[in-house]
């Protein structure tokens, strides 16, 4: 792994080159941030587990023709994908009012919102992620009409399947953050989906019990932030119920 040429170091992931041209290896790591990094920790297993779970949502959309970055997972904790040239904004989606929504409108967190919103926010840490209008992702070229518009129905029908995917495993898919990248194609580019869905950009909760099971553990202190992502992949049938407590990462088709 080390070495390996590093690209790109965040704060939960690190890229290397790929063993071909156009590929690059995506790490999870076990670190988790929040508030801008003002909050850090190390969670045993958490880059083992988005690892996978991130595999399963970039399939699943895949099979339904989102076309994705993901090529293939690699071992535990690394997946090849496809090199991108990362649009610099984060798509977000939300079904539920809460997190940063609740705060700036007033609506209480848990309230079901008239329709799915989708909201822009800017790529950048330093500014803290501020949220956008698409006025400003025209007048400053982040991404074109057309673009835009992909985006757009691309991050709907993903929050309709994602819904429906996790209505099946009794949780509520409260909202998520999305990224988008281009690939060069023989003519022009196409815009594909990038960087990861997993408990640590979605908030998920227990449609009886709302318990959260995403990474609002970590940035509230709940605890057991790596038990809930766990029980993600549990119930997504990723990982097998395994009589050990705690639950350890066997898995249910391993190529590992
Ligand atoms: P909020 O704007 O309420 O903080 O977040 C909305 C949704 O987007 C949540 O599911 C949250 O996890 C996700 N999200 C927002 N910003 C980021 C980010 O910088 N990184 C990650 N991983 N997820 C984010």
């Amino acid at each position: 792994m080390s070495r390996r040429k590093q690209i790109y170091e965040g704060k939960a992931k690190i890229l290397y080159e790929g063993p071909e041209p156009g590929t690059l290896v995506q790490y999870f790591k076990d670190d988790a941030t929040a508030f801008n990094a003002q909050k850090k920790a190390t969670l045993d297993g958490k880059g083992a587990l988005n690892n996978r779970i991130s595999e399963y949502m970039m399939m699943r959309l895949g099979e339904i023709g989102i076309p994705t970055h993901f090529i293939k997972r690699l071992n535990m904790r690394e997946q090849l994908i496809k090199k991108a040239e990362i649009i610099p904004l984060e798509v977000i989606c939300r079904n539920v009012a809460a997190g940063t929504m609740s705060k700036r409108l007033g609506i209480d967190e848990g309230e079901k919102l008239p329709r799915s919103i989708v909201e822009f926010c800017l790529k950048r840490d330093d500014l803290g992620d501020p949220l956008i209008a698409e006025e400003h992702i025209h007048a400053f070229g982040w991404a074109s009409q057309a673009e835009l518009d992909e985006m757009i129905g691309m991050t709907l029908r993903i929050n309709d399947f994602m819904q429906g995917l996790f209505s099946g495993v009794g949780i509520r898919l409260v909202d998520f953050k999305i990224e988008f990248g281009r690939v060069p194609l023989a003519e022009g580019h196409q815009i594909i989906l990038a960087d990861e869905i997993s408990p640590d950009s979605c908030r998920l909760w227990d449609r009886d019990t709302d318990k959260k099971l995403d990474k609002d553990r970590f940035r509230r202190d709940l605890g057991e932030v790596t038990e809930a992502y766990q029980e993600v992949a549990m119930r997504l049938g990723i990982l097998k119920p395994n009589p050990s407590n705690p639950p350890t990462l066997s898995v249910v088709s391993s190529d590992d």
